[in-house]
């Protein structure tokens, strides 16, 4: 029998009464391994209750008191490394390795935090004018709501909560449906890291549960990361509904191979960053784009024996390169992709369709797949694909290279790789992309640097993480405040719009 999971309210284990559950795999056997509770609006509902209630206190506690929650946090989840890996890789199929790697860019994400007292210092001028002085600071929103992927079953849902916290706000966080055991392992440890019960809640569930949140009047913010469809309906609906939203998207992330490339390089780089964890990354390169057909040639033929090396297998086999795709249904949808690309003219040089690995038959496994002379006109090309299927453009110049780049829908990240300094330098003016890549395939930046895309992979203002995520999990409030002396009098109300002189 599966396990039935539970939400995480209160500080406590709840369990779920909608009545609706959903099945969680095991993608490399396709069993299902756990029913996670979907939870209704009454329980949304109550759960932004007990997150206000201690929100409020969390929200008066001393910056001390706050900090040295973040800091026991940091040390629980350094100690629960291994059964968090384990969680993940159960529930995603990527590998132990990948997992812990997802776990690392996460702590990067906590110990930022720990720098909260820093950076929610205010702003203060002496005797602006008649000895009134100004005073901002920043606060909490209040309960902020974070609604989360499943390709990143901790990192994410870490990258968005873990400040939301720090600053003083309770949080409501829905993982995925697909993913939920990290999130409530997570809720134990900020547990033991002694916060306080009801600031971080997990509440499980499929859209009727975020539809919830978007429309809560109790909920003051919104944070989403997910595919673009769903983050542009989120952040209209949060909109609509006089919420602070920033909603990530997908990405279709191009890397530019200037002719002075060193290929080798450039191959090893382009499999790593577009194949691992079965390219199921925001960021993971989705196209080559070769500058030249000499560059694209030499390109492919180095990339053809790396990609066929790739293994695939199950997450917890030492062996595997990378693992199967989350449900059945995203195993169909890459492999109509490739289909599509194929009918519509692209030329496949690396055949992933149908293979199966032995013992795992049943898996949402997809072969490593290549097409060459993909175009812009072919959905292949425009469309987000979310499986290991990655495709060549040919570019004539870099002019070329950077129109593409730049008319595409998407804009999370790119990459150029070139030993060109100045065409570099023209590339990361010119692109419209959030995440550049000098000679980087993969461009997330460190934790205490901003993250997003532009274009239609990010709705609203706001960063994931960085610098601009403090700004958005808090309200600036300014103060102009005068003291008179005790011996002045009042000479009269003036009614002019007063200045400071
Ligand atoms: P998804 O959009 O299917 O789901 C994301 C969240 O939204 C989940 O919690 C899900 O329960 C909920 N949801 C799904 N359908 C919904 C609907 N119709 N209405 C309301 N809520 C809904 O995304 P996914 O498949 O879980 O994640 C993969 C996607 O996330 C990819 O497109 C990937 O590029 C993107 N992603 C983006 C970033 C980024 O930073 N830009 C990071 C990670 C993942």
């Amino acid at each position: 029998m599966p396990d039935h999971l539970h939400h995480y309210i209160g500080g406590e284990r709840v369990a779920g009464t909608s009545g609706r559950f959903g099945d969680v795999f095991d993608p490399a056997t396709g069993e299902v391994a756990a029913l996670c509770p979907y939870a209704s609006a009454a329980e949304v509902a109550a759960a932004v209750e007990i997150a206000t209630q201690a929100g409020r206190a969390w929200a008066r506690a001393s910056i001390a008191a706050r900090l040295e929650v973040i800091f026991n946090f940091r040390n629980e989840f350094i100690a629960a490394r291994d059964p968090l890996a384990q969680a993940i890789s159960r529930e995603h199929g990527k590998t132990l390795g990948d997992s812990h790697g997802e776990l690392g860019r996460a702590l990067e994400a906590i110990e930022y935090a720990c720098s909260m007292p820093q950076l929610t210092k205010g702003e203060y001028s002496l005797n602006i004018g008649g000895a009134i002085d100004n005073y901002s600071v920043l606060q909490p929103l209040g309960v902020v709501g974070c609604i989360a992927p499943f390709n990143f079953p901790a990192m994410v849902p870490l990258m968005m909560a873990t400040m939301a916290v720090a600053v003083g706000n309770a949080v409501i966080l829905k993982p995925s449906e697909r993913v939920p055991s990290a999130a409530l392992q997570l809720s134990e440890l900020w547990v033991k890291a002694g916060l306080p019960a009801g600031v971080w809640n997990v509440v499980n569930g499929d859209r009727e549960a975020v539809e919830a949140m978007v429309a809560h009047p109790g909920i003051a913010a919104i944070s989403f990361v997910g595919s673009t469809k769903v983050a542009e309906s989120v952040y209209q609906e949060g909109c609509r509904h006089n919420k602070r939203v920033m909603a990530f998207g997908g990405g279709k992330n191009h890397m530019i191979v200037m002719p002075d490339a060193d290929l080798d390089l450039v191959a090893d780089h382009f499999v790593g960053a577009g194949y691992g964890s079965a390219s199921q990354r925001c960021m993971a390169l989705s196209l080559a784009v070769p500058v030249g057909a000499r560059t694209a040639d030499a390109l492919v033929e180095r990339l053809i024996p790396r990609i066929e090396a790739l293994r695939i297998g199950p997450y917890n086999d030492a062996a595997s390169d990378f693992g199967p795709l989350i449900t059945r249904q995203a195993q169909q949808t890459v492999a109509g992709a490739v289909e599509a690309g194929i009918a519509e003219g692209a030329r496949v040089r690396v055949d992933g369709r149908g293979k199966q690995v032995a013992g795992y038959e049943n898996g949402f496994f997809v072969g490593s797949t290549l097409l060459d002379d993909v175009t812009p006109d072919m959905a292949f090309y425009k469309e987000e694909v979310f499986g290991p299927a990655r495709g060549i453009v040919r570019a004539g110049d870099v002019a070329e290279a950077i129109r593409l780049v730049n008319e595409h829908e998407l804009g999370n990240g790119v990459a150029i790789f070139t030993r060109d300094g100045h065409a570099a330098r023209r590339f990361f003016e010119e692109v419209d992309v959030g995440m550049i890549g000098i000679n980087v395939p993969v461009p997330v930046p460190a934790g205490y640097h901003n993250f997003g895309g532009l274009k239609r992979s990010k709705f609203g203002e706001g960063h994931l993480f960085g610098p601009d995520a403090v700004r958005f999990y808090t309200k600036v409030k300014t103060m102009s405040a005068r003291w008179p002396e005790p011996k002045e009098s009042a000479d009269g109300a003036g009614l002019t719009m007063p200045t400071n002189t």
